[in-house]
C-alpha cells in the first residue's frame, strides 16, 4: 500500500534506535541535492567503506503519491509520481557469495552477510531492505552473487515519502546490472516487494516500488496495481501557473496494534462479503448496493466506501490532467483526505491541520499522501499563494504546539536509472 504505511511505529522519528536509519533527507533541499556531487561522494564513501572503486552508481528515487492512496492490496489504481530525492547505491560485484552493505545514513558500519545463510528475520535493521533484495532474486532462482554496496540518500526516511523502495530498488537495479539479470523495471518492482514483504516483513503494496522503478520525468504513473499495467500521464504543475508542496509533519504516531493489518483484514472482509476476489472488483456504479448488503458492518462498510471510491478519484483525476485541467484536481485531492479521515480512518490532527491550512491559505485541495498516521501531505497551490500557503502551516503547526513541518515543492522526477561516474 501505500502502506508504505507498514512503517515500524515510533512516536517522532527523531527518537527513532539504531539500526534503523537517520533521516538523511533533513538537510535535503527541493531538488534532492546536486546529482554530479551526490555520486563523487557515493564513490568516495564507497572507496572509504570497501577499500577499492565502485564498478558503478544506480540511483533510485522516493515518490508522492499524487491519488489512490490504500487502494494497492486491494488490486487498484494508484497515481503516484517520482521525486528529485534519491538513494544511491554504489556497488560491485564480490566472487566470494558475500554481501558488504554500508549506508551514509545509518549508524554502526558495513552489515557483513552470506547470501547462502540469508533468513527472513525480524529485527533485520536496515541491511535487511537490500539483503532481501538478493534474497528474493535467489529465491525467484536468478544467479545473483554477492556485492559490495554504499548507500547515500536523500530520501527523508519514514516520511511517507517511500525511502524504502528507494532503497531496495537501487540494490535491485545495482545487481541486476552487475550481474547481466535482464529484468525489466516491474520485475525488479516486483522483487524488490517480495523482499520488503518476506524478508523485512512489512505487508506493502506494489506502488512504493513501481513507482521508484518506472516513473519518468514530467509525469505521475497512473498505475493499476492488479497488473502493473501502467501509463506516464503528464504532470507539469508549473506550465499551468501551479506548484505542488509537500508538507511532512515529520511525526510518525505509534500504531496500534496491526492498524494496517487492520484496515486491510477489513478489506478482505468486505470483499469475501460482496462475492468478489478484491475491492478492486466493486465497480463505483455498485457501491450503494455492495453498502446495503454490509449494513450489518460499519467499519468494513467504511473501508469498502473508501477504496471503490479512491479508485474512482484516481479516474476522475486521470481525466482532468488529459483534458489539461490541472486546476480542477484540487477537489479530488480534498475529498481523498476526506475518505482517508472518515472513511479509512488513517489521518491524524497533523496531516488534518494541512489540509484544512492548506484550503483555508488559498491551496486548490491538499491531502495526506502515503500510509498515514503521520508522514507527510501534499497541497496543490496557484503560484502566486505558495508562500502564503506554506507560511499558514508553519504558523499552525507553531499555535498547536507541533513541531516544526518541513515543506518543499515536488517536480515529477526519473525513475530508477544507472547514473555516469566521470
Ligand atoms: P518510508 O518508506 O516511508 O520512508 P519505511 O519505514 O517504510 O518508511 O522505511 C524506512 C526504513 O528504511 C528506515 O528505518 C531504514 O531502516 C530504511 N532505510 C531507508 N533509507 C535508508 C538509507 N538511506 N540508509 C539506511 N536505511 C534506510
Ligand atoms: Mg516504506
Amino acid at each position: 500500500m501505500n502502506e508504505s504505511g507498514a512503517r515500524r511505529p515510533t512516536a517522532d522519528r527523531t527518537a527513532r534506535s539504531a539500526p534503523s536509519a537517520a533521516p538523511p533527507g533533513d538537510g535535503a533541499d527541493e531538488t534532492g541535492g546536486d546529482e554530479r556531487a551526490r555520486v563523487a561522494a557515493g564513490v568516495a564513501g564507497f572507496r572509504a567503506a570497501h577499500g577499492t572503486e565502485p564498478a558503478g552508481v544506480w540511483a533510485a528515487p522516493g515518490r508522492v503519491n499524487l491519488i489512490g492512496e490504500h487502494t494497492d492490496t486491494s488490486g487498484g489504481l494508484a497515481m503516484p509520481f517520482a521525486l528529485p530525492h534519491t538513494t544511491l547505491a554504489a556497488a560491485s560485484a564480490r566472487p566470494d557469495g558475500m554481501l558488504r552493505l554500508h549506508s551514509a545514513n545509518a549508524p554502526g558500519g558495513a552489515v557483513e552477510l552470506a547470501l547462502d545463510a540469508l533468513r527472513p528475520a525480524a529485527g533485520g535493521g536496515w541491511a535487511a531492505y537490500p539483503a532481501g533484495v538478493a534474497w528474493a532474486m535467489r529465491e525467484a532462482g536468478l544467479p545473483v552473487g554477492g556485492a559490495d554496496v554504499h548507500v547515500t540518500s536523500t530520501v527523508p526516511t519514514g516520511a511517507g515519502l517511500s525511502s524504502s523502495a528507494a532503497l531496495e530498488v537501487a540494490t535491485a537495479s545495482a545487481l541486476n546490472d552487475l550481474y547481466g539479470l535482464g529484468l525489466t523495471a516491474e520485475r525488479l518492482a516486483r522483487l524488490a516487494q517480495r523482499a520488503e514483504n518476506g524478508f523485512v516483513g512489512v505487508p506493502c503494496g506494489i506502488m512504493d516500488q513501481m513507482a521508484s522503478a518506472c516513473c519518468t520525468t514530467g509525469h505521475a504513473l497512473y498505475l493499476d496495481t492488479r497488473d502493473l499495467a501502467h501509463r506516464a500521464v503528464p504532470f507539469d504543475v508549473a506550465a499551468h501557473g501551479l506548484r505542488l508542496l509537500v508538507v511532512d509533519t515529520r511525526v510518525q504516531h505509534e500504531l496500534g496494534d496491526g492498524a494496517y493489518a487492520n484496515r486491510h483484514a477489513a478489506c478482505e472482509r468486505g470483499a469475501r462479503r460482496l462475492g468478489v476476489p478484491a475491492l478492486r472488483d466493486v465497480a463505483y456504479g455498485e457501491l450503494d448496493a455492495a453498502l446495503e448488503k454490509l449494513a450489518d458492518d460499519p467499519v468494513v462498510r467504511r473501508r469498502v466506501r473508501h477504496v471503490v471510491t479512491e479508485n474512482r478519484r484516481v479516474e476522475e483525476v486521470i481525466a482532468l490532467l488529459e483534458a489539461g485541467e490541472t486546476r480542477a484536481i484540487g477537489p479530488v485531492l480534498t475529498a481523498g483526505h476526506a475518505s482517508l479521515r472518515d472513511d479509512f480512518e488513517v489521518s491524524c490532527a497533523e496531516l488534518d491541520l494541512v489540509v484544512e491550512t492548506a484550503n483555508a491559505a488559498g491551496a486548490l485541495g491538499a491531502r495526506m499522501t502515503g500510509g498515514g498516521f503521520g508522514g507527510s501531505a501534499i497541497a496543490l497551490v496557484p503560484d502566486a499563494a505558495a508562500d502564503a500557503v506554506a507560511a499558514a502551516v508553519t504558523e499552525a503547526f507553531a499555535a498547536a504546539g507541533f513541531r516544526a513541518p518541513r515543506i518543499f515543492p515536488a517536480t515529477p522526477a526519473a525513475g530508477a536509472r544507472r547514473l555516469p561516474t566521470d
